[in-house]
């Protein structure tokens, strides 16, 4: 395996034994337990300046924080989005500034690239021929690929709710697609019982393998750099898994740790209130939470009602000080409508629950007025264009 310096390996986040990442691909071989990959910080000879000084034009460019290095990296140079202000939000809001991370930018048009690149590296380095993973829509669309371009097949298991780009898409890379009746757990079922009977298939699942939220944290890095390393007050991210949150708020960690920002920003999770088990733990003051009954909601890349690391998504809300908050799809699809009228950034409809979210904190209070707010727009608003549409149509227009 081609590994970075200070990688050390993974450590289980439940029972904390630290196994080597050779052998130990993807859960916990002792509990279970979700792993997540170490670095011998103090080894680390990273500054403000070292990052500075390189072209902004991948991910990869913090290959340091990262557990593979930049030339053995599956890439398509992912990441490096803009980081976009947003000065009529701010005004709504009453805050000092307001930015919009624009995620759509990437290869297949959301943050899940940023996932897929270290995972499908990984399995590229652990010599598997085949990828497989259950997923909402976008995450599939980028594993198969991310699995195309590493020579690797993909087994890609969606609901048939999955929008129809995610599903052509995957065709289109050449991935086998298996559309499955039903929602996020029957396609998760499906995957579970096709993983079962095949042994050489690789698991490119959201916290199966320790390397998607891994990757996810270079979002946080960049949006600190491209702040000229302020930290932001506040953060607001579409949470469905948690999966970018979990990444973001360790990269905060990090940064901090390593002495290149010096504060923490407050971490919130916007969910849809037709499926909010994170925002009814954190407000019921759990710290895990219960399956949602009958998750209903428009917002397909979030409607996920048993997130399974939702201890660890709790654990950096309130470490960080930040909340948690739902709003109504009606709310959300207004505000995707709106974002793209009045900012001319176009937000897919998931991706507008952390703009119709952001709106419902100012309201409450909990942002103040010289703030400065980050939303997180994790993917393009292509994909939703038809949704979008109708959701004018619905209001006669
Ligand atoms: C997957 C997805 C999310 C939710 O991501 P998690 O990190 O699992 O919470 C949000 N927005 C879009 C567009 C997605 O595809
Ligand atoms: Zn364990």
């Amino acid at each position: 395996m081609e590994t970075t310096p200070a990688f050390e390996g993974l450590r289980c986040v439940d029972c904390e034994e630290t196994f080597d990442a050779e052998t130990a691909t993807h859960r916990c071989p002792d509990c279970g337990g979700i792993l997540d990959p170490t670095y011998d910080y103090d080894a680390l000879d990273v500054s403000r300046e070292t990052f500075e000084s390189r072209r902004f034009d991948s991910m990869w460019r913090y290959e340091e924080l990262l557990p593979f290095p930049r030339d053995a990296a599956v890439s398509m140079d992912e990441g490096a989005t803009a980081l976009v202000e947003c000065p009529t939000l701010a005004d709504e809001m009453g805050v000092g500034a307001v930015y919009l991370k624009d995620e759509g930018r990437n290869p297949t048009g959301t943050f899940k690239d940023r996932g897929q690149t270290v995972a499908v590296t990984a399995a590229s380095q652990h010599g598997a021929s085949d990828v497989a993973l259950a997923s909402a829509g976008n995450a599939g669309q980028s594993a198969a690929a991310y699995a195309g371009r590493a020579g690797l097949d993909s087994h890609v298991f969606l609901p048939s709710r999955s929008g129809f780009t995610n599903k052509a898409l995957v065709n289109v890379h050449g991935g086998d697609m298996n559309v499955v009746e039903g929602r996020i757990g029957d396609a998760g079922a499906a995957f579970d019982d096709a993983m079962a009977e095949h042994d050489d298939w690789y698991s490119v699942k959201t916290f199966e393998t320790p390397y998607r939220h891994e990757g996810k944290k270079t979002m946080y890095y960049e949006t600190v750099e491209q702040l000229d390393w302020e930290t932001p007050d506040h953060v607001v991210y579409p949470t469905g898994g948690g999966v970018g949150l979990v990444g973001m708020h360790k990269a905060a960690k990090e940064l901090r740790d390593l002495g290149l920002t010096e504060n923490l920003p407050a971490m919130y999770a916007a969910q849809a209130e037709g499926c909010a088990p994170i925002v009814r733990a954190f407000q019921e003051g759990r710290d895990v939470h219960e399956p949602w009954d009958t998750p209903d909601t428009i917002c397909g890349g979030i409607e996920i009602p048993d997130p399974g690391a939702s201890p660890l998504v709790l654990d950096a809300l309130r470490e960080s000080d930040g909340g948690a908050v739902a709003t109504s799809d009606e709310e959300i699809l207004d505000a995707a409508t709106q974002v793209a009228a009045h900012e001319g950034l176009e937000m897919g409809a998931t991706c507008a629950a952390a703009a119709s979210g952001a709106s419902a904190l100012a309201d409450d209070g909990a942002f103040g007025e010289d703030d400065t707010v980050v939303i997180l727009n994790t993917g393009t608003a292509n994909k939703d264009a038809d949704v979008l549409r109708s959701h004018l149509m619905s209001k006669g227009i």
